[in-house]
């Protein structure tokens, strides 16, 4: 895996860095991380630029600055135990990997987490381990976790999901209509409840119930 060259490579991190994604840590696990292997077929030449891209099973690779912005938000710890919701092309997971201890990734569809583990495996990404199912309601086997991040949109933030997160931990989750600007929340888990804050508009695909098309179960 060659990697962008060093002109397209600036124009890259330029791009988060104009669109808000400031926290250094973070722009370093982007630098280090290739979104090319995460793309497949025609659109791989679109890697670098600062777009969402198709991926297989009618999904989509988030635009590269959301992905910053959501995971500066978390602001996550080394220590940190991070489930995602959503694991799609693997990409986001792949940067979560670079700032956390360990990081749990979930999708409905079985093909998207069969070829996001072959990535992180040739990657080496040991601290990723993924999963098939319906992350909606999170992993209980693994909970409590530090951090949470669902990269698709629900109405409201699942119940499982914040009954999961650790008293001090962040969850940052697209919420609203699956047609329609969704907006992008922080919920921080307090000693007495929730607290949220709204970051910004965003679109992201639906967070739905039950396996993908091509698992067995609807
Ligand atoms: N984070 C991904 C990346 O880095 O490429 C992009 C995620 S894509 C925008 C949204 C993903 O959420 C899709 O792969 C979709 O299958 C998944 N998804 C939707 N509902 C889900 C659910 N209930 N449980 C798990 N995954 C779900």
């Amino acid at each position: 895996m060659s990697g962008p060259d060093p002109e397209t490579k600036m124009q890259f991190l330029f791009a988060l860095r104009s669109k808000g994604v400031t926290d250094q840590r973070v722009l370093e696990a982007m630098e280090n991380i290739d979104r090319g292997p995460f793309i497949k077929g025609l659109f791989n030449e679109r890697a670098y630029e600062d777009m969402p891209l198709p991926i297989a099973c009618g999904q989509t690779i988030s635009q590269p600055s959301v992905v910053g912005i959501m995971t500066q938000a978390l602001k996550i710890n080394p220590r940190d135990k991070v489930l995602e919701v959503g694991t799609g092309s693997g990409y986001q997971a792949a940067i979560l990997s670079k700032l956390a201890r360990r990081v749990y990734t979930i999708d409905r569809h079985p093909r998207l987490v069969r070829e996001a583990s072959e990535i992180f495996k040739a990657l080496d990404l040991a601290n990723v381990t993924t999963m098939i199912g319906d992350g909606s309601h999170g992993l209980p086997d693994q909970a409590p976790f530090d951090r949470i991040i669902v990269t698709a949109a629900a109405e409201d933030p699942p119940g499982p999901l914040l009954a999961q997160l650790k008293i001090g931990g962040i969850m940052v989750v697209p919420v609203g209509q699956s047609d329609a600007v969704q907006t992008l929340i922080r919920v921080h888990r307090t000693e007495t409840g929730f607290e949220y804050d709204e970051l910004r508009p965003v679109r992201f695909v639906p967070l739905l119930e039950g396996l993908g098309k091509d698992g067995n179960v609807r």
